[in-house]
């Protein structure tokens, strides 16, 4: 049921005290208030407090108010090709394609369309993203935007390419990306890992994604070795063999609470005991992975091993949106076992730990960030109000 008000995204850095009140306050999926306000002073919140507030206050209705969301991965840079590639070819026609159709379409298009994307994201309530690019574009669309989060340049290859700086600066870093273990050198992705690490940034990579990738680390041949060796990749000395992506990586010493390991679709029971005990951070795409691999990674295990996993669309070459409430609404759908209030932390406080932004946003609580969202969504108990704000019925 729709009521008198919509959906309000409410962000920027007030130098001036406010009292924002609603009829639920989500500050995260532990704690939420009935009748609640947050008070705001100098762009963050100063305190959340239940009942009714004295004085001057902004009444945004019966609903509730929430953190804004998190889209932990994606690829801004490839809006241009949104339904302009199909799915049914397999993964490695679709990537074919894709590097031609972002050639043929030129760097012009790719930025007005980035920068479109950026917009429309914002004005649905992912306020905070991890955008890994490879071709650097959208680096000042992101700065330009009022996005917040990480901008990860992401590398390839053999690693003959010079990388560049990292930057911590909140609310918006720059930090680097490796694409994954299939496609750059160990030496590739040791330097960039060094490189964040020594900036106590995140380091982002594609892990674990296809079955040609598991085949190529694990027998060093396949699908993926011809496409390496045709674009004159030499990866005989890359000490891949018997190993899945997952050991490949933890082998490598990749592993660690400042990796955010993507996608982790073909895993093994042993893989899920590495990524535990590393503490790394992950990142699920379940849409783009059903468009593309027809496959969904098991979240159910992943939870049960006490990992936390983001939530991420990949591009609008692979996902409908990137709008992180249409992530949730396919996640309550598709993972009729999770319950709301996870799904929610993985679309919110997840996304803000995978991104090294726990201290500025992920909840509605003292000090954070003063962004949030206000869902007009009436409802008398907790758990129907968790239920129809991640299935994104209002
Ligand atoms: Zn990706």
């Amino acid at each position: 049921m729709t009521g008198p008000f919509f959906k309000k995204i409410i962000s920027g850095a007030w130098d001036k005290r406010e009292v924002h009140r609603a009829g639920w306050i989500i500050m995260d999926s532990a704690k939420t208030i009935q009748n609640g306000y947050l008070e705001i002073e100098n762009g963050l919140i100063k305190e959340v407090f239940a009942g009714t507030p004295k004085g001057i206050f902004i009444d945004h209705g019966p609903g509730v108010l929430i953190p804004p969301l998190v889209n932990a991965h994606l690829h801004l840079e490839l809006s241009a090709l949104k339904n302009r590639l199909s799915f049914d070819k397999g993964f490695q026609p679709w990537v074919r394609s894709l590097l031609e159709l972002r050639q043929t379409l030129g760097t012009e298009a790719l930025i007005r369309e980035a920068k479109k994307a950026a917009s429309d994201l914002q004005a649905l309530g992912t306020l905070y993203v991890g955008e890994v690019s490879t071709l650097g574009i959208t680096k000042q669309i992101l700065e330009n935007s009022g996005l917040s989060g990480v901008f990860f340049k992401e590398y390839l290859g053999s690693g003959n390419d010079e990388i560049g700086n990292v930057r911590k600066n909140a609310p918006l870093s720059f930090s680097v990306a490796g694409h994954a273990p299939h496609t750059s050198s160990p030496k590739l992705l040791k330097d960039l890992k060094n490189q964040s690490g020594s900036a106590g940034l995140p380091f982002s990579i594609h892990v674990a994604e296809s079955e040609e990738e598991s085949e190529f680390i694990f027998y060093g041949k396949g699908a993926w070795a011809d496409f390496l060796t045709e674009r004159g990749i030499d990866y005989g000395r890359w000490g891949i063999g018997s190993k899945t992506p997952v050991a490949y990586l933890d082998h490598m010493g990749l592993l660690d609470s400042l990796t955010l390991a993507v996608h982790l679709l073909h895993i093994t029971k042993e893989d899920m005991d590495i990524l535990a005990r590393s503490q790394v951070k992950i990142c699920v795409c379940p849409r783009s992975n059903r468009n593309l691999h027809s496959r969904l990674p098991d979240i159910e295990n992943m939870l049960k091993k006490g990992l936390r996993p983001a939530l991420g669309t990949d591009s609008l070459a692979s996902c409908d949106s990137l709008d992180i409430f249409d992530e949730m609404a396919f996640v309550a759908k598709h993972y009729p076992k999770l319950d709301p209030q996870t799904v929610f932390s993985m679309a919110t406080l997840n996304g803000a730990e995978a991104l090294g932004l726990e201290h500025i946003t992920g909840a509605l609580s003292k000090g954070k960030k003063a962004d949030f969202i206000y869902l007009p969504v009436d409802e008398k108990k907790k758990t129907k109000l968790f239920e129809r704000i991640v299935s994104n019925e209002y």
